[in-house]
């Protein structure tokens, strides 16, 4: 039976009751047959290759989103110069959700002296080149041409991080926030179970994609001037030629993403607003706790054996996290500004099961590294 009550006596917004192992979120027509699944509610479009463990971005949502009762398939690193992988699981009945993977795919590709990395360790084998340049928009781009007008949301730390008017340190000039290039109609900033629940279920309840413009937890973008005592930052043209009003903006930028803060932000970018409502409400422990009892295998999807795996697993393997956010907010770190500003701690019981299982593992040496 589903438990629907937290510790904390309110409503869960995570389901918290045990789930079965059903392995891997399907890759393949074949995967989503094997699990009677004819048609997915949500793909998931991710630069990173499927790795089903809480470290990586695309298997936590999956899994949040699949313990809610939704089908979710994945297409892990597609060929970006051809439609064919795009529709390889056919068209989702709700949307499309798109992540560039652990990480910006601009750093995921390229050294800090601009030099192209040889290896990416988030890719089967440790192959580099298996995504393109700024992800999230190629990916976006080509599920616009393939599938029209389809719900697509984008999240994952290179949209969080993009949100509003921002320095690219590849291209050397500021960009607009990545909506506008995206061609996305939302993107869920931060950590996002619990924004893509409540998006989830309200496309599933019938409502238009464009009518969820209030969303905790996600930026919009917005046609109209009025948004009650919306703190207002310098434009996203002020930002591109003025290094001031770039301060400005950022300082403001790093006073968001507070769990405290009600307000909503906004960027005038054109003739239109770059919004981003409140953050979600931090995770009760109960529901910190409850994404690490969701059903990962903890294992690289088999389709990647024969070329010895993902090589980004070894480091979170034996590996646990413990908490969230930080309050520290420096500005060259993006723990803050992704994660927001409010310490969320698991349970010590939590931790405790998930060190038990992990020295189940054939490969454990007696020892948690990090
Ligand atoms: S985690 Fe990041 S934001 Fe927090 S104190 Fe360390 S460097 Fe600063």
């Amino acid at each position: 039976m589903n438990k629907s009550i937290n510790d904390a006596g309110k409503k869960a917004r995570v389901d918290t009751s045990p789930k079965e192992n059903k392995g891997f979120l399907p890759m393949s027509k074949k995967e989503m047959r094997a699990q009677g699944i004819d048609q997915c509610d949500f793909i998931l479009v991710t630069g990173d290759a499927y790795v089903d463990h809480p470290s990586f971005g695309a298997a936590i949502v999956g899994r949040v989103l699949q313990a809610r009762g939704f089908s979710v398939g994945i297409i892990a690193q597609p060929n970006w110069q051809e439609n064919a992988d795009f529709n390889q699981l056919g068209a989702p009945r709700l949307g499309f959700l798109v992540t560039a993977g652990n990480l910006d795919s601009m750093v995921n590709h390229f050294t800090v002296n601009k030099k192209r990395r040889r290896e990416d360790v988030y890719a089967p084998g440790g192959q580099a080149g298996l995504r393109p340049d700024r992800a999230t928009i190629v990916y976006c781009g080509k599920i616009r041409e393939n599938f029209g007008e389809i719900p697509l949301i984008i999240g994952g730390i290179e949209a969080s991080l993009r949100r509003f008017a921002h320095y690219d340190y590849w291209q050397e000039k500021v960009r607009r926030p990545i909506l506008f290039d995206s061609r996305a109609d939302l993107l869920v900033y931060g950590m996002g179970e619990l924004a893509m629940i409540e998006i989830a279920e309200g496309l599933s309840a019938g409502i238009p994609v464009d009518q969820l413009t209030h969303i905790k937890g996600t930026a919009v973008i917005s046609r109209e001037a009025e948004a009650g005592d919306a703190v207002l930052l310098p434009t996203t043209e002020e930002v591109m030629a003025d290094t001031q009003a770039y301060a400005r903006a950022t300082a403001l930028i790093y006073q968001s993403n507070n769990a405290h803060d009600p307000r909503i932000y906004r960027q005038p970018t054109g003739n239109r607003y770059l919004q981003q409502n409140p953050p979600q409400p931090p995770l009760s422990q109960a529901e910190f706790d409850a994404l690490y009892d969701l059903p990962f295998t903890y294992r690289w999807h088999p389709a990647y054996d024969q070329v010895g795996g993902v090589p980004g697993l070894e480091e979170v393997k034996f590996s646990i996290t413990a908490n969230r956010g930080c309050y520290g907010n420096c500005t060259f770190c993006a723990l803050a500004i992704h994660q927001g500003k409010y310490v969320q701690m698991r349970s010590r019981d939590s931790i405790v099961r998930e060190a038990g299982r992990m020295a189940k593992d054939p490969d454990f040496k007696g020892y948690i590294h990090d």
